[in-house]
């Protein structure tokens, strides 16, 4: 019977693998039939530490005489680094397409990116958008989307989806939390009924729900914290990463592809705290690792200095997730400090909120002067659907009106610029201008447009 394998887990000095058999092809329906962890050996032509770059590698398993195709030991290939700052091109492999770095990530809290559709998603060329495990914890329930088959057919997007581990949305709770030694209780913010995340369910969740790429379960360190408290705070993240891992490696997948998993880096302000979270998070050996604790109210240029300190220290040959930053300018630093991947729910909910980044800086629609600016595009230069269609008068009409289709328009325009400017990006990068043109543009899109046609 033909098979085909998932959820490798890596980390161990051995890979562990779990068996799907199926019939046919990946694309027919398949009956599942877990085996219990394999041991594994690279096999010929295989090389344990991916440095071929097929999308699959052959491994040769101790207990079963066949041998297997697997993934890449390691899904991120570093395609360039920019000879004049830190800034890289790379290619993260999923079972559900490619990412180009540097990538925003389009933010789908309940598994829908608010106001705008699949269709829209697609046409926008977004290549991954992230979902959020606490959200679809509490509601549709995470065992819910798992009888659907996963998120992907749940929401009838069958691109790359990441999803947040839900210890920032506890985290935000504040009082209605409460954090123990293995784990959080918390409190909805729907009803009120009690909940207990630990490293491990939150685990099982992220299993249940499907993405290709799952986060570990962390305590996101407030800000301003003493160096004792962050690292207080960071032993807790440091003992649930390895708990995390450590479920994944012993249970088998709940869908038949692989799931990736990043570890998170928290540490505050303090650097050192930051260093020792690398090499703590470093000997887990996850397929990727996300800087959290970020954008929680610091000054941007701490943020720059603290994500430029770990770049200095994290793996080149994994990719790096900043979490939940930030504005087109905070990208663009960011990237040139060596980080790949965004998400934010500024793009979705600023337009919701009457602001939209442009090319020519920040334009607050809702303004009295765009009544009757009928021939203006919300941005001249953008190609979105929106601004091919629309007029600012138009789109301020709207708002006021409290139209849904607002909320859409300006959504579309907002998730298109953040895509763009990602392509933009690697555009310039692939042709060794990214710095010049970096530098101009934070200036430029930070500006306030004042709607008279100038800036
Ligand atoms: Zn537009």
């Amino acid at each position: 019977m033909p098979f085909y394998v998932a959820g490798i887990a890596t980390g161990t000095a051995e890979t562990r693998v779990f068996l799907f058999f199926t019939h046919g092809n990946r694309a027919a329906p398949f009956q599942q039939v877990v085996s219990p962890p394999l041991k594994c050996q690279p096999g010929p032509g295989a090389n344990a530490e991916g440095a071929t770059r097929q999308n699959r590698e052959r491994f040769l398993c101790e207990t079963h005489p066949d041998i297997l195709y697997l993934w890449p030991m390691n899904p991120f290939e570093l395609i360039k680094t920019s000879p004049h700052s830190k800034a890289r091109l790379g290619k993260l492999t999923t079972d559900h397409g490619v990412i180009h770095t540097p990538i925003f990530m389009p933010v789908g809290t309940a598994a829908s990116v608010k106001g705008v559709s699949p269709r829209d998603l697609e046409e926008l060329k977004a290549e991954i958008i992230l979902a959020n495990t606490y959200h679809l914890y509490l509601r549709p329930g995470t065992s819910l989307i798992a009888k659907a088959g996963g998120i992907h057919r749940f929401m009838n997007w069958n691109r790359p989806v990441l999803t947040d581990s839900g210890g920032f949305q506890v985290w935000s709770l504040k009082d209605l939390r409460k954090i123990k030694e293995n784990g959080v209780e918390f409190r909805s913010h729907l009803d009120g009924s009690k909940h207990f995340f630990s490293p491990e369910s939150v685990m099982k969740a992220q299993r249940e729900i499907g993405a290709d790429i799952i986060m570990a379960f962390d305590e996101c360190t407030p800000y301003p914290s003493t160096e004792k408290e962050a690292e207080h705070s960071l032993n807790y993240t440091l003992r649930w990463t390895e708990s995390a891992m450590k479920y994944l490696a012993e249970n088998p997948p709940v869908h038949p592809y692989r799931q990736l998993f990043f570890g998170i880096i928290q540490g505050g302000m303090h650097i050192p705290l930051r260093k020792r979270a690398i090499e703590a998070v470093k000997a887990l050996n996850p397929d990727g690792y996300a800087l959290g604790g970020l954008s929680v109210g610091e000054p941007a240029e701490l943020m720059y200095e603290i994500a430029e300190a770990c770049t200095d220290s994290l793996p080149e040959d994994r990719a790096r997730y900043v979490m939940g930053v930030g504005t087109p300018w905070n990208l663009l630093e960011l990237i040139g400090r060596g980080i790949d991947m965004f998400d934010c729910v500024m793009p979705t909910r600023n337009a919701r909120n009457g602001m939209l980044f442009t090319s020519e800086g920040v334009l607050r629609y809702k303004g009295g002067r765009y009544s009757q600016m009928f021939d203006r595009a919300p941005d001249p230069n953008c190609n979105c659907y929106t601004c091919r269609n629309f007029s600012v008068a138009y789109l301020r009409h709207l708002h006021h009106s409290k139209e849904i289709l607002a909320f859409t328009l300006a959504s579309i325009h907002n998730l298109h610029f953040y895509l763009n400017l990602m392509q933009q990006a690697k555009n310039h990068l692939a042709a060794d201008t990214f710095e010049p043109w970096a530098k101009e543009q934070i200036v430029r899109l930070q500006r306030e447009v004042c709607g008279d046609g100038g800036s």
